[in-house]
């Protein structure tokens, strides 16, 4: 059999479900050469001198070969290129050229829980991808349905159940526990950096000797040392490893590039720039400015993070008696708004205008993209004492209609998000403010 043939076959047969399976397909095993006789599942690999063999399905004390393998070599690489014709599996309905990582992850987090109700994911996939796509579709699953013998009884296609989510959300935590087989942490760009940088550092220190106190300078600084780093990584293999903003402007920018702006205990926008990074050692004459920002962070992580905390409960009990009583109040006032490209914090909104409401939903949002609109808001509706109308607190909202004290909570854990993120260094960086559409 060969190779592709062999991976969908054994796909179809759900073994990559099996980690040891995985790992046997996308990597070199060192084991017993008769190990396979005690542990014969269907489709095993046994990586032989002779080449790479599998546990015949139907007969397990056979062997079968599989031809296209590299001898001392794993039988795929997760970057290698194959092309599917339209249906080669269910969920895939054009033709495609995809890789075998990408195929292994949509036969596990796609296909396994959903079958062909969701298409087949093509380039990278997330977990928060998938959610989005999730959570338009998503049902209670019906009593009839839950149990083993009705699995697929009555499921409408359009729906996606509780009960397949759940098998989503564990197929995302088993595909994260192959990360050390996938993702190559280190390498030796991860573990270091291009000596030019340090060039660059100092003919832009130089280029704003006398302006090195302002923190947006040195943003801009920052900014320019980074983008070279990220420029000089592109295309090593520990690039899948560090995708995180944090990652390069924070982690690697104060160990290679330069420590940059340190913010002490005082709440001003002074800083302290030091240039030097860690790895060419401590400038002893920043000394104070380090361990001020150390004890900064440690103290944010406590008593800040306490603010946060105590105005979640103020405003969980000061709003406790909130609740969504009617449809309509019937109000006339709304807040203006720009309806931007986050169109999912709009469906469910009403808009307010002469002609009356208008709903905003999936299919309409996209009219009003990047136009002004009067939403009705909680702020002006009419209903007395601590009551609220469906209309104007919109559909999230209205269909928890005893929980709008945990929205309203929600501010205070905000701030409690800010502070114990502000213990793990922040950033500095540059944003654009248009004034417009800020003041509103
Ligand atoms: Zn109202």
């Amino acid at each position: 059999m060969n190779k592709h043939d062999y991976f969908m076959a054994a796909c179809a047969a759900e073994e990559y479900r099996r980690s040891a399976w995985v790992i046997s397909v996308f990597a070199v095993l060192r084991e017993d050469p008769d190990k396979w006789k005690t542990d014969n599942y269907p489709y095993r690999i046994v990586q032989l001198p002779t080449g790479h063999w599998f546990v015949n399905p139907e007969n397990r004390e056979e062997l079968l070969p599989i031809e296209g393998g590299v001898k001392g070599e794993p039988l795929f690489a997760p970057g290698e290129k194959v092309h599917l014709k339209a249906h080669a599996v269910s969920n895939l309905h054009k033709d495609a050229e995809v890789t075998y990582g990408n195929l292994l992850v949509n036969f596990a987090g796609v296909i396994y829980p959903f079958g062909d109700k969701v298409e087949y994911q093509l380039g990278e996939i997330t977990a928060r991808g998938m959610e989005s796509i999730i959570i338009k579709r998503l049902k209670d699953t019906p009593m009839e349905l839950t149990g083993p013998e009705n699995q697929n009884k009555q499921r409408d296609p359009k729906f996606i159940y509780v009960d397949e989510y759940l098998k989503f959300c564990d197929a995302m935590f088993y595909l994260g526990g192959l990360a050390t087989l996938f993702v190559p942490a280190g390498s030796k760009k991860a573990m270091t950096v291009d000596p030019d940088v340090i060039k660059l550092r100092e003919k832009l220190i130089a280029e704003n000797k006398d302006r090195l106190h302002d923190p947006a300078v040195i943003a801009k600084i920052d900014a320019e040392l980074v983008a070279h780093d990220k420029a000089w990584i592109k295309g090593d293999e520990a690039e899948h490893f560090l995708l995180s903003g944090k990652a390069y402007n924070i982690v690697r920018k104060k160990l290679f590039l330069q420590m940059g702006a340190e913010m002490g205990l005082d709440e001003t926008q002074n800083v302290d720039y030091i240039p030097q990074s860690l790895n060419e050692g401590w400038d002893i004459s920043k000394f104070p400015a380090m361990n001020n920002a150390l004890r900064a962070g440690s103290f944010n992580r406590g008593a800040q993070t306490m603010l946060g905390g105590e105005s979640v409960k103020w405003l969980l009990r000061a709003s406790s008696n909130m609740m969504v009583t009617k449809d309509d109040c019937g109000s006339k006032l709304g807040n203006l708004f720009v309806i931007d490209k986050h169109t999912e914090n709009w469906v469910g909104f009403s808009m307010v205008s002469d002609a009356g409401l208008t709903k905003i939903t999936d299919e309409n949002v996209g009219e009003y993209l990047g136009k002004q609109v009067m939403l009705r808001s909680p702020m002006y509706c009419k209903l007395p004492k601590t009551d609220f109308c469906k209309v104007c607190v919109g559909d999230r909202l209205a269909a928890n209609p005893t929980a709008l004290s945990a929205a309203v909570a929600a501010y205070g854990s905000a701030f409690l998000a800010l502070f114990m993120a502000a213990a793990h260094a922040k950033a500095l960086l540059l944003a654009k403010l248009d004034y417009r559409t800020a003041i509103i």
